[in-house]
Order: C-alpha cells, then structure tokens, then sequence
C-alpha cells in the first residue's frame, strides 16, 4: 500500500501535467508577462513578436495563433503574453469545458474587439462546437439555428475580431478543417539544462527562495526539458534546504533532495524506469507494442505516450519502430543492465 501512495508521489513531482500542488498563486506570481521575459523558443519568440508588432501598426487582431508541443512547457503562459503585448483582455477555457454550442456562443459574444480568446486542450472539442467556431474564425460571425423542423430559420449574429488562441498537445488529433483556421502554427520545444537553469534562477528570485547557480544546475538537468517541473522541483527543493541547511539551495542540498524525491541524475523517476526495465527484462529489449507494455507495468498506455516516452525518446533511450516500442543501448547503459542478445530491430537502431 505503501509502495502505491510512494508511487502516485514521485509521479506528480516529474509529470509535466498540471497538478494542485502547484499552487495557483505561486504559477500566478512566477509567470513571465512579456516576451521579454519569457526565456528560450526563440524560434516561435521571434515570429510572434514581428506578427505582434504588425498586427498592432495595422490595428488589427492578432492571426488566429495555435500552440501545440508537450504539456508544461509555456503554452498558457504565451497565450497571455499575446493579449499582453497586445494591450488586450484574456478569456481563458479548455476544450472539455465548452459542452454546448450554447456556452461557447456566450464566450465570443462577451468578448471585446479584438480580445484574445485562449482555448487549452482544444484537440478536445467536440465536432458541433467546431462547426459553430468556423464562421466564427473566418467571418467573426455566429450562424444561429432558432426553432425546429420545417420552421427553423438561421440567425447571423456578428462578434467583435478576436484572437482564438489554442493550445494542444496532440496536434495530429487535430481535424484538419480547424488546423487549417489558424494563420500562426508555433511548436514548442523541450528547454535546454541553460534556458531551465534562467527559468529557475528568475522563480528563485521572485519567490525570494536563495538558490545558488550549481544548485539551479543540479535542478535544471533533472527537470526533464519541462519549466513547470522545474519550477515544482524548485519548491519541494526549498522545503529540504530549509530543514537540513541553513535554507539555500546548493549543489549538495540539491542533490541529496533529489534523490531522496528518488528523482535519477538525468530525471527519470519509478515510472520511465519501470518502462524501460520492462521492455529490457520483460520484452528481450522490444519490440513491444505500447498497450502490451501498458497493461505489464499497469499504467495507462496514453500516460506512458504523453509524459515518459517524449522525454525519453529525446534521450534516446528508446526508439519507435513499426512494430512496437525499443530500448535501445543507451538505456540498457543509464540503468546497470547488460546487452546480452540484441535483435535485428535494435541493430538496426544502433547503426
Ligand atoms: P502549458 O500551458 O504548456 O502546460 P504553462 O504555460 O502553464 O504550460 O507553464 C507552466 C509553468 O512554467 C508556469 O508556471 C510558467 O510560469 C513556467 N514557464 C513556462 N514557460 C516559461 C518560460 N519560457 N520562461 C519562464 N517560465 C516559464
């Protein structure tokens, strides 16, 4: 029993989701406003910032703007950078939340000219409420049905110009005709160990927590390319440095907190390991499919797909093939195991 609550535990100091302990007024004080202080994705930094500046001289509202890339990386934060920078208000809700066409209706007719609308994990809207978003999109127009049957009749209902800005994690869930509505795609990336060590030395300051910067290094490169685990592991950091140092953040209170929160030197908690020991012990190495690996280690296969195999995809410690999943040599190496036998698809791999 112990061992369960231990787990759920670990998993929600490394899950880039958003999680309660986060604390809404921590999020709130330590979220960048400007462009300026957002730091790292450079590329979708720079593009915004001259489609601002042209929107602005034009007086116009933002290009519909999506944002898509893995869960805790800066989506939200970017939305309300984008009606900050544009001197308008923010509205902000999630695809789930919008159930009939009724409650989006009164969304958009409640915004300002040129407000942003922000809509986080819009991959989940259902297909009616797309329909009604179309003209809303193009023509900053609502086309509502009144009545039924025979008599029913359509009503036009112009909205002021807004931004919709939407944010998902899954861009190929996407329907094509919605994708095709937005004029600003940006895709952001996992932050450098540099760019999270800026994030956690600028949070520190702002929360007043002392942080060496070997000590932010230490928390950077176990933050698995993700500012809001940084930001989470920031915090529970403090928490150690307050009870077994003099409350500063060093590189040896880091690492000892870190691993107490059994949090591995690159960011691999019990459950990327669990997923990797499976495929090498369980699977001779894969290929195995991910609802197989799933159901051994008794986890979700879209938890498995959304939190651990991006990052450890970008460690390259496993590799999708056409069938199924592989570990390749660089995880039997971080994890202790010897390469016994090594089969053609990991072969393949290798070379
Ligand atoms: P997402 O919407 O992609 O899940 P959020 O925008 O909620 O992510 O960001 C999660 C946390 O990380 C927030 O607390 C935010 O302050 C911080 N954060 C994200 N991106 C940056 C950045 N580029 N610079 C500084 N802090 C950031």
């Amino acid at each position: 029993m112990l061992e369960t609550s231990d787990m759920e535990f670990e998993r929600r100091i490394v899950s880039p989701e958003r999680s309660l302990t986060d604390g809404e007024d921590m999020e709130l004080s330590i979220r960048p406003l400007t462009l300026n202080e957002y730091i790292g994705q450079e590329k979708a930094k720079e593009n915004l910032s001259i489609f601002i500046q042209a929107a602005k001289k034009r007086q116009e509202p933002l290009d519909h703007v999506l944002l898509y890339g893995p869960p805790g990386l800066g989506k939200t934060t970017l939305s309300g950078i984008i009606a900050h920078e544009m001197g308008v208000n923010i509205r902000i809700t999630s695809g789930p939340a919008i159930e009939k066409p009724g409650d989006l209706a009164a969304l958009l007719t409640n915004l300002s000219e040129n407000d942003v609308l922000f809509i986080d994990e819009i991959h989940r809207l259902s297909r009616s409420i797309e329909e009604v978003l179309y003209p809303a999109l193009e023509d900053f127009a609502l086309d509502i049905i009144i009545g039924k049957g025979p008599s029913a009749r359509s009503l036009r209902i112009d909205l002021p110009k807004f931004t919709l800005v939407g944010a998902t994690t899954r861009s190929g869930q996407l329907t094509a005709p919605l994708r095709d509505r937005f004029g600003v795609l940006l895709r952001l990336e996992l932050y450098t160990h540099e760019q999270l060590c800026d994030i956690i030395q600028r949070s520190a300051v702002i929360l007043g927590i002392p942080c060496e910067k070997a000590g932010a290094v230490e928390l950077a490169r176990r933050a698995r390319g993700t500012p809001r685990i940084a930001n989470r592991l920031l915090k529970r950091v403090r928490d150690f440095a307050e009870v077994m140092g003099n409350g500063r953040i060093t590189e040896d209170i880091a690492k000892i907190a870190l691993d107490r929160l059994e949090i591995d030197s690159l960011g691999l908690d019990s459950m990327d390991k669990r997923m990797l020991n499976m495929i090498i012990t369980g699977y001779g190495g894969g290929p195995v499919g991910l609802e197989t690996l799933a159901a051994a280690i008794g986890e979700e296969a879209v938890t498995l797909e959304d939190v651990c195999e991006p990052y450890l995809m970008q460690l390259g410690f496993i590799s999708r093939t056409p069938r199924g999943r592989c570990a390749t040599l660089g995880a039997y190496k971080h994890l202790g195991i010897e390469q016994v036998t090594v089969n053609s698809e990991q072969l393949a791999i290798e070379i």
